[in-house]
């Protein structure tokens, strides 16, 4: 393999395992589920979906459509930080949320083994539908030995004898490729594919040939939480993966649940004015103005989408199933002025301001303990993070000289956000209204 080059790599691995020879490995059982999903047949047009309403769009030079929408199962490794109520109660309802993402003609579903049990949890629910689904799973790649065990623990878990597409989470190497190919000769895995948050390890992977798909965070208020060098990059990827007939999968869609949150909690005028025009002009929130906006780029396969609840899964559905009928330039406009206005509360942790607090406080910790808490509604563990600061760094030890605030280069109101930090997160609390 590594005497090969690039091009006669990627060749031979496309060539190396055919459809036909990919059945013949895995039984007869495999024929007429994973190449024709029966809900697909209904249609003549492999795009959509009449009974529901779903579309799909084919996943690079794979033989795979998947829908524009799939469960993504990340939350499933933050629930715990929830609680054991929520952790429990996110575990028990997987099983409906699963369900109903296929009723609704949604095809895959996206997860980690490193995701606590999920993937058991996906297979619990699903094994009876095995022909109207594609499992896409992430490992992480290590030594041959471990990568198979994760391997075999995942085929046990989800009660198959096959992946559809298998992936490795963060990074990749050229030994962890090379064992992933002999997984796919044995006929255990189908597609091979990478997730992670950086483009340059995507676009190495695809030079060298060894992906069939990528995962990636896109969003249109990426801008606010990376930059907007990391929304150029994401997009010179895309176009690459597209002219190599690689797949994109985009994870992230909806910002981690930065902005809804905040959206809803925020006083300000100006942004509950704008959520009521989202509201006018059609999507129920901005979810699925998101998510509209991410199928919006013709490059992105799918996305794959946290769906806590079954109305979550309803809602996102829904999102695909309307996408037309909106005009989005108009959608576009509004997704400007909310990252104009979220731009305002988002702290990027630069550290630009610490080294000017004569107080010594750690302003971005207690910021992001802040959006743990308001935005991603991680009640408990960030009262935790934040009561494990020594006294002499919580917020009310700021004197409001205002130093921090002219150093910090996006133009954070600190002041009133450290405070409003500690009334959330303490039984103590000063009177700040934000
Ligand atoms: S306003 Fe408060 S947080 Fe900001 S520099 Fe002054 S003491 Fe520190
Ligand atoms: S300077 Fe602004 S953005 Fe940077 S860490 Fe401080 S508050 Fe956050």
């Amino acid at each position: 393999m590594s005497n090969m080059s690039n091009t006669d790599n990627k060749k031979d691995r496309k060539s190396g395992i055919t459809r036909r020879e990919f059945i013949g490995y895995s039984g007869a059982a495999i024929v007429g589920s994973t190449l024709a999903k029966p809900g697909l047949a209904k249609s003549n047009d492999p795009h959509y979906k009449p009974e529901t309403g779903m579309k799909y769009r084919k996943l690079g030079s794979t033989d795979i459509m998947l829908s524009e929408v799939g469960v993504g199962m990340a939350s499933g490794s933050l629930s715990r930080q929830l609680g054991p109520f929520l952790f429990d109660k996110w575990r028990r309802e997987r099983g409906d949320c699963l369900n109903k993402l296929l009723d609704l003609g949604g095809n895959f579903i996206d997860t980690n083994v490193g995701y606590h049990n999920t993937v058991e949890l996906t297979g619990k629910a699903t094994k009876h539908r095995r022909d109207e689904i594609y499992y896409v799973i992430g490992h992480y790649p290590r030594s041959e030995k471990e990568m198979r065990k994760n391997l075999e623990k995942a085929l046990k878990d989800l009660q198959t004898d096959y992946i559809d597409l298998w992936f490795s989470y963060i990074n990749g190497t050229d030994e962890g490729f090379a064992n992933l190919r002999k997984f796919q000769e044995e006929g255990k895995i189908r597609y091979i594919g990478l997730s992670q948050h950086d483009p340059r390890l995507h676009e190495w992977a695809i030079r060298k040939g060894y992906v069939d798909f990528i995962q990636m965070p896109y969003n249109r208020l990426g801008m606010i939480k990376q930059g907007p060098a990391d929304i150029i990059s994401a997009e010179r990827l895309f176009k690459m993966a597209k002219e190599n007939g690689v797949g994109i999968i985009g994870i992230k869609p909806l910002t981690g649940n930065f902005i809804p949150y905040w959206a809803n909690q925020t006083n300000d005028p100006e942004i509950q004015e704008m959520m009521k025009k989202f509201k006018d002009y059609g999507p129920k929130n901005l979810y699925q103005a998101m998510l509209r906006w991410n199928l919006g780029n013709p490059n992105i396969t799918a996305c794959a989408v946290g769906m806590d609840t079954v109305e979550q899964v309803i809602e996102d559905v829904e999102a695909v199933v309307t996408r037309d009928q909106y005009a989005s330039a108009m959608q576009d406009e509004l997704l400007e002025d909310y990252a104009r206005l979220a731009d305002k509360d988002y702290c990027r942790l630069c550290t630009t301001c610490v080294p000017h607090c004569p107080k010594g406080l750690p302003i971005p910790d207690i910021l992001r303990f802040r959006m743990y808490y308001n935005n991603y509604q991680w009640g408990d563990y960030a009262k935790n993070l934040y009561n494990e600061l020594p006294d002499y760094q919580k917020a009310v030890r700021c004197d409001d000289c205002g130093r921090c605030e002219e150093h910090c280069p996006y133009g954070l109101k600190i002041v009133e956000n450290i405070y409003h930090a500690h009334s959330l997160l303490t039984d103590n609390k000063p009177s700040v209204s934000v």
